[in-house]
């Protein structure tokens, strides 16, 4: 089975280029175009087949839990999404979110938390989703509001979560709250709340510009059993930042596969569409939008495979990987963002026509720019660790 040229890198083992071949050939068959309509049930569908083929197992951790390694392994989940997003924006997010909406099950629950939750995430047929921001508390996420209150062995929710992926399809929430243990990002506590508790109701759907399951959640005297909590109370922060530390370098993957397909695309295009008597890419000013995309593209792909590689290796020891993820994150989405505006442009009109690659890729890189951190944000990051790295 062929694997993709760059798995020779040394970052990889035999098993990363075997998964990718596989997985190639599998979406190939089993992802579809992903359509503007109907964006629900395409998702359950794409979580369905992801998890009947086994895929889903290397989204969760622990083998007795479903997963495929006891820990997630970075290299694994990067090379599924880079493989998905190429096919679909959509099958690249059914793939991630049940990643992220169970990370935090996957790496703080207890023992029964796991046993109910993890084995039918990792089968596809139950669907999580990730509620940390609110309305107030985007980027400033340890400003959020969100409440919890101990009642005896009960725990009350109150409050919003915005711009919640999978909202109203899931059918268990990650959900983040304030429980007071003490001031700022150490009163907070981790809940899993599932659909259909009293209290706990979809707000409103949100429609995006490359549509997914998207939606805010209000929860009024939503009271969960205790044992329904992550880890200790006042623990949930730092049970939302490891969460996000494991997937943060994935969304980079994702950008590389997105870019990677609008490569594919431009090349196509240009070696076939005649003008002034030649083909377009015989015309050295898109020879030279071509060459700027492979190089954006390998160097975001050295990048992201640093940090998945470096992360596999220190297994959680050592001193991190929090400014590799930040620099592949960056890199990769803004550069994926560069790349796809290039391949749009070789297309001409026939790239603005709704629904062609382009078009949707065009629409679908977005919003990885926002999500789990902005690029500003993951500047800071950079910045942060390049000043801690001098007093130290
Ligand atoms: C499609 C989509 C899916 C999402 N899915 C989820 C989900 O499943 N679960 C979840 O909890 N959240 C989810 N989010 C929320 C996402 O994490 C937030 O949108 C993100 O953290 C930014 O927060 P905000 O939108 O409130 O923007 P704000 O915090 O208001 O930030 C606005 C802009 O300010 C800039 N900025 C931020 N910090 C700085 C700074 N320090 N200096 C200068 N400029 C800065 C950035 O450009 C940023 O985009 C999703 C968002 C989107 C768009």
């Amino acid at each position: 089975m062929e694997h993709p040229p760059h798995l020779d890198w040394p970052f990889f083992e035999d098993r990363h280029r075997l998964l990718a071949a596989q997985l190639e050939t599998w979406a190939d068959k089993h992802v579809p175009v992903p359509r503007h309509r109907d964006v629900d049930s395409q998702c359950r569908q794409l979580v369905h087949s992801l998890g009947a083929a086994g895929w889903l197992r290397h989204a969760v951790a622990g083998g007795e839990y479903g997963g495929t390694d006891e820990l997630i392994d970075s290299r694994s989940i990067c090379i599924i999404r880079e493989t998905l997003s190429r096919h679909s924006g959509l099958a690249d997010f059914a793939f991630a979110m049940q990643g992220l909406g169970s990370g935090a099950i996957s790496l703080a629950g207890t023992p029964a938390q796991k046993e109910r939750y993890l084995p039918a995430v990792a089968r596809g047929e139950s669907i999580a989703a990730f509620a940390l921001s609110e309305p107030d508390a985007g980027s400033d996420v340890a400003a959020l509001a969100c409440s919890a209150h101990v009642d005896g062995d009960e725990v009350i929710l109150n409050g919003e979560k915005t711009w919640i992926s999978n909202g109203g399809i899931a059918d268990f929430y990650a959900v983040f709250a304030r429980s007071g243990e003490a001031p700022g990002a150490r009163g907070i506590s981790a809940f899993i709340v599932e659909a259909g508790t009293p209290g706990f109701e979809i707000a409103e759907r949100i429609e995006v510009i490359a549509p997914h399951p998207l939606a805010r959640l209000r929860m009024v005297d939503c009271r969960i059993p205790l044992t329904q909590r992550i880890g200790e109370g006042g623990e949930g922060f730092k049970v939302a930042m490891r969460t996000l530390d494991v997937f943060r370098t994935s969304v980079a993957a994702a950008a590389l596969g997105m870019g990677r397909r609008a490569l594919d695309e431009a090349l196509q295009r240009a070696t076939t569409r005649k003008m002034f008597g030649k083909t377009l890419g015989d015309l050295q000013l898109t020879q030279a939008k071509l060459a700027q995309m492979a190089l954006t593209i390998d160097s975001s792909a050295l990048l992201t495979y640093r940090a998945a590689w470096m992360r596999d290796r220190q297994r959680g020891q050592g001193r991190g990987t929090t400014m590799e993820a930040a620099m592949a994150k960056l890199a990769a989405t803004e550069g994926a963002q560069q790349v796809i505006d290039s391949a749009l442009q070789i297309w001409g009109g026939l790239g603005v026509v709704s629904e062609q690659p382009v078009e949707r890729l065009y629409r679908e890189i977005r919003a990885l720019r926002i999500y789990e951190g902005a690029s500003e944000v993951q500047q800071l990051i950079i910045a942060r660790e390049l000043v801690k790295g001098m007093k130290e």
